[in-house]
């Protein structure tokens, strides 16, 4: 199985609003490729970049799995015109209800069902060998992580933002959640589950006994173009979070 963080998720505000930088997968099983989230609008021109950069065309990616319906995961699904694009079911109907939620707009899913590919996922399956959806409500009612399993690596969850970051991890306490308790709920659910935790908005966790470790850095620059700031070259402004770790509270 091949796992490949096409976007790494960033935690962070800003002032003028939330970055909403999302983790993007890119897996390969067999001869079956599938993206676990498409990251939002921000990311939008450089989704076809990176699958491009990698030798994977869009056209070839078969399944698509959207975590849940937030603007900052689901927003780019149009790129992969021939893609099975799996959604829960109980993320559906929610959405369908017209919750009052920001992050959802209202033009995104009339969108989504208009491909015909959208495919509502009611129960845990396994859509690839090795790789599960687990139902894990909490941050929206339909949010959906993948569990893989493989005998080349540590069960890895794609949790989307049933689990946001390090602290959401190793504390069960989440913001933004739509149901405090059942997120509580599917994150001990998922530190039980996996080794290692690919969060929605955070640096690749690894689960040990007694801790959550975050081992590698996450970084992004933001570039001020040429004769702007400086008059020669961009100015490059670099946001880094280092690795560090947060013991689990029980
Ligand atoms: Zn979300």
């Amino acid at each position: 199985m091949k796992v490949d963080i096409v976007f790494h998720g960033f935690p962070g505000r800003m002032t003028r609003g939330y970055m909403s930088w999302s983790s993007v997968v890119y897996l390969e099983v067999n001869d079956c490729k599938i993206v676990f989230d498409t990251g939002g609008m921000v990311e939008r021109s450089e989704v076809p970049k990176r699958f491009k950069d990698r030798g994977i065309s869009l056209n070839e990616i078969d399944i698509v799995v959207l975590s849940h319906f937030h603007y900052d995961h689901a927003m780019n699904f149009d790129f992969f015109p021939n893609a099975r694009i799996l959604l829960h079911e109980a993320e559906i109907n929610w959405v369908l209800s017209d919750p009052d939620d920001w992050p959802i707009p209202k033009y995104l899913f009339p969108a989504l069902e208009k491909t015909g590919r959208l495919e509502a996922v009611s129960k845990d399956i396994e859509i690839a060998p090795g790789v599960k959806t687990l139902h894990s409500p909490g941050h929206t009612p339909g949010c959906m992580s993948l569990v893989l399993s493989s005998n080349t690596m540590p069960t890895t969850v794609l949790a989307g933002d049933a689990v946001k970051n390090l602290n959401e991890l190793a504390t069960g306490e989440v913001a933004m959640s739509w149901d405090n308790e059942a997120s509580a709920e599917t994150i001990r659910r998922i530190r039980e589950i996996a080794k290692v935790v690919i969060p929605g908005h955070d640096r690749v966790l690894e689960v040990a006994e007694d801790k959550i470790v975050a081992a590698t850095s996450v970084r992004e620059t933001i570039i001020v173009p040429a004769g702007v700031a400086d008059l020669d070259k961009p100015r490059l402004i670099e946001l880094v979070v280092e690795p560090t770790c947060q013991l689990i509270k029980k």
